[in-house]
């Protein structure tokens, strides 16, 4: 019999990739997927950048390239790092990953032995937990609250903890909550970590998807030691098909993160660099950012007040001022997982939340995803789910 790794027990196929199986039919409102709207895609655009690349640096665009990444796509990167979160940084802080997906799994394997801890808000991103599975951590989770973790609560864990290597964070809208953390809650967060000195990982795919209040510096911005790995996206603001993320760091760990990616893939995709790149000098990405923003706003309106017309008032959930999720708490006798399954019968889906708990023991929450859904399959989805929630509740 083939006998596998010790890790391959602790990783199962995310039951977000499952039901997106079941949701991906037609006749299906689902608000389950995490994906950007398809129709915003700029595909003109990128053929029209294509069609430059391969006329003048074809050759260039079909060989390999350093593991780093294409300076002049950094130099673009650092600047927009400057003008968007605040860091100042130069290109030898910049390594080009495949998504910011790929920095989580190499921030795992540079930070974690088997049995070592780490942190991260209760709840937080599944593809994370998993990808953090692969190197055997302990995962505790850290409670949070509309201002984000809760750095009382976070104190307490560092000071009884050992082990912790790594503490993984989402400061801006959340997934799959929506929530953004306060500005106090940043430099309080910034205050501990300076004291225990661990490294941490900003993730931030949605920081640019705010659609009102204040911009919050990042984390990264605050960091006097070092301490901060910024994780960066196209995918969001642009196209998750280009595979293109990043990730800041300070040049010791950025030499890691260099000779793990070498063991991965040597480098990310040449073309797919290129096109963004050029991309970037023929077309506005922060018009298209705006037109992008304008939509989700809508339909995240459309979403927020439906529910507040419709679910019973014992279903609370998030306001989220940007991103692409709200978040629902249920009564704590209500299983989100039974409920999804009524809703799936009413051709209607969200994603259970009991997953998004590393540790589990949590099914009475659910995530719901406006982004993709049009203004009315919005209303009429949401209106499916409250009639479900209201024939559940005791
Ligand atoms: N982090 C978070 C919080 C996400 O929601 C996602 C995508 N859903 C990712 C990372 C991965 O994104 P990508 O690899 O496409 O950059």
């Amino acid at each position: 019999m083939v006998q596998y790794a010790n890790r391959m027990k602790l990783l199962k196929g995310s039951e977000i990739r499952e039901l997106l199986a079941l949701t991906s039919k037609p006749d299906i409102i689902s608000f389950a997927g995490g994906m950007p709207a398809p129709e915003l895609f700029p595909c003109e655009g990128v053929k029209q950048a294509c069609i430059k690349v391969m006329d003048e640096v074809g050759q260039v665009a079909l060989q390999y390239t350093s593991t780093e990444g294409l300076p002049s796509l950094r130099e673009k990167i650092v600047a927009r790092m400057k003008a968007k979160n605040n860091i100042d940084t130069d290109i030898d802080h910049v390594l080009i990953t495949s998504g910011s997906q790929q920095g989580l799994d190499f921030s795992a394997r540079i930070f974690l032995n088997p049995g070592d801890v780490v942190l991260l808000e209760s709840p937080s991103y599944l593809g994370a937990v998993n990808a953090f599975k692969a190197c055997e951590p302990t995962f505790i989770e850290v409670p949070t609250d509309d201002d984000g973790m809760i750095t009382e609560e976070l104190e307490k864990i560092l000071a009884t903890t050992e082990n912790v290597k790594m503490i993984y964070v989402i400061p801006d809208f959340q997934n799959p909550t929506g929530k953004t953390w306060s500005l106090e809650r940043r430099h309080k967060f910034m205050d501990i970590i300076n004291k225990y000195e661990i490294p941490v990982i900003e993730d931030n795919p949605y920081g640019e998807l705010r659609f009102e209040g204040e911009n919050m510096p990042s984390l990264k911005s605050l960091d006097t030691k070092e301490l901060v790995v910024f994780l960066g996206t196209c995918s969001k603001i642009l196209a998750p098909g280009l595979r293109i993320g990043w990730i800041c760091a300070s040049k010791e760990n950025l030499v890691k993160y260099n000779f793990i990616k070498q063991g991965a893939d040597l480098q990310s995709s040449t073309i797919d660099q290129l096109i963004a790149d050029r991309f970037l000098d023929m077309y506005d990405l922060d018009e298209h950012v705006e037109k992008i923003k304008d939509v989700y706003r809508k339909r995240r309106d459309v979403m927020l007040k439906t529910m507040e017309e419709t679910f019973p008032k014992e279903v609370k959930f998030t306001h989220p001022e940007g991103g692409l999720f709200t978040w629902c708490v249920l009564p704590d006798y209500m299983d989100a997982k039974v409920l999804a399954t009524q809703c799936l019968e009413k051709k209607v889906a969200y994603v259970p939340g009991g997953s998004f708990f590393p540790n589990g023991g949590k099914e009475n929450h659910f995530r719901l995803n406006y982004s993709c859904m049009p203004e009315d399959k919005i209303k009429e989805g949401i209106t499916r789910i409250a009639e479900v929630l209201k024939a559940n509740l005791k």
